[in-house]
């Protein structure tokens, strides 16, 4: 079963709980009054714990009121949710949107197995410490049984906060967390994506047809792709200014190469949101205006969402994939790209080094090309590489990629927190 708000706005707070059945999955969902979308949803939520744990601390709000409307809406959650465990149930809980829904859960009598998975970075103490009532927060999360964490780098930020501000037990080499005669245990779990549904969504019709599309629109020109929700954290504006420099370093090369950036709008009731929107428009008009042709124009934005199935024809079509974000808790965009990729012919992906994917997808130096995103040149260099590289060269990096793309892939992931969930005590 899965639980959780059903994105619908209400007049007031009932808990009245919506059931259906989805693909053999039975959905529990519940509306939420206005206040609670803008306090819990776009305030604390996205205004407070997404930017903190992307170490944006220039845009963190602290507000008290969305504080008191994050602890409210968990506390509603978990009431209306509680009814529906039943003995024997594990409850897996994701995100930072529900970091305290176990402590709420336990306070209703669950004494079920309960994990949680936060798919977003945890960030070093110095910085998560500017969050007023922090141990409040992580105290809260102790009621867990078992953490999991993208990378190992969150996870030991997390123990280092557990052991250092709140005096806990921690044994790092297990991850087991002693606190106040509980026990915790917090691991690294890298998701993947679900291989086999993207493979098959390239197998269709109109996966070709995007492919098509694609190509038949960046003819003679090396065409590169960026993926992603218009999210401050995904380097987007950076990005453009490393296409910026790669322009001014090689003129020259400015017919060689074309940029399609496919970027959704997303959270766009939040103002930080609104403003990237505004900078991503001034950037790519700025470096348009000064480099486009009468028939070439560089670099494509593209402000609105596209089906699987077409973004897998687009990376196949693109022969360098761009995922250069700050801080992302992984990204599963740079694994699709490298699925997409044809084995005999593969496109390079240059990706940030402060992604999460980057710990798998660095393979030791031969897999892809790391880049530091807040350096144009770095940028401008790694998308000469690319643009120059072999095809010897693209194909053993590609080789190095794939296995962990198709391996380590979504199944994988949620049977080994699943199976650590349900390990006994003991094992844990
Ligand atoms: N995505 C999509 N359509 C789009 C853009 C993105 O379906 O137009 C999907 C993309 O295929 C990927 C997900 O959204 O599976 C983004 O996941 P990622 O981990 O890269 O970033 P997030 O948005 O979760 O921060």
């Amino acid at each position: 079963m899965w639980f959780g708000w059903s994105g619908q706005e209400c007049d007031a707070f009932t808990g009245d709980i919506d059931l259906r059945q989805h693909d053999g999955v039975t959905t529990a969902t519940v509306d939420l009054p206005q206040q609670d979308i803008d306090e819990y949803y776009n305030g604390y939520a996205n205004s407070t714990l997404w930017p903190l744990f992307h170490y944006r601390l220039d845009l963190t709000e602290y507000e008290s009121e969305t504080g008191k409307g994050y602890e409210r809406v968990n506390e509603r959650l978990a009431n209306s949710v509680a009814p529906l465990i039943e003995d024997g149930d594990l409850v897996w809980v994701h995100d930072y949107h529900l970091l305290p829904l176990g402590d709420r859960l336990r306070a209703h009598g669950i004494g079920n197995r309960i994990g949680f998975f936060l798919h977003t970075p945890w960030p070093p103490t110095r910085l998560f410490v500017s969050l007023p009532y922090h141990e409040r927060l992580v105290r809260t999360m102790l009621a867990y049984d078992l953490i999991g964490f993208q990378t190992n780098e969150w996870l030991e930020s997390f123990l280092h906060y557990c052991r250092k501000e709140l005096g806990a037990e921690v044994d790092e080499e297990t991850g087991r967390i002693v606190f106040e005669d509980r026990e915790t245990v917090a691991r690294a779990y890298p998701i993947g994506i679900d291989y086999e549904h993207v493979m098959a969504q390239g197998e269709t019709g109109e996966a070709r047809q995007a492919e098509q599309r694609f190509v038949a629109s960046t003819r003679r020109r090396t065409a590169m792709i960026g993926v992603d929700r218009l999210d401050y954290s995904k380097g987007l504006p950076e990005r453009i200014d490393g296409i910026g420099r790669f322009f001014d370093k090689y003129p020259d090369r400015v017919r060689d190469l074309v940029f399609v950036q496919i970027a959704p709008p997303s959270r766009e009731d939040v103002e930080s949101y609104q403003r990237i929107r505004t900078t991503l428009e001034q950037k790519t008009g700025q470096i348009n205006g000064a480099r486009s042709e009468v028939d070439l124009v560089p670099i494509r934005y593209v402000n609105k969402g596209h089906s699987l199935a077409e973004l897998f024809g687009f990376y196949r079509a693109a022969k360098i994939g761009l995922v250069t974000p700050l801080r992302d808790g992984m990204n599963l965009v740079a694994k699709e790209y490298v699925a997409a990729q044809d084995p005999e012919d593969p496109g390079v992906l240059v990706l940030s080094r402060f992604a999460g994917a980057a710990q798998q997808l660095d393979c030791d130096g031969e897999g892809a090309v790391l880049v530091n995103p807040h350096s144009p040149d770095d940028l401008a260099h790694a998308i000469r590489t690319a643009l120059d590289m072999p095809l010897e060269e693209r194909r053993s990096r590609w080789q190095a990629m794939i296995a962990t793309v198709r391996d380590d892939n979504v199944q994988r992931w949620t049977e080994n927190f699943v199976s650590d969930m349900q390990g006994s005590e003991d094992a844990l």
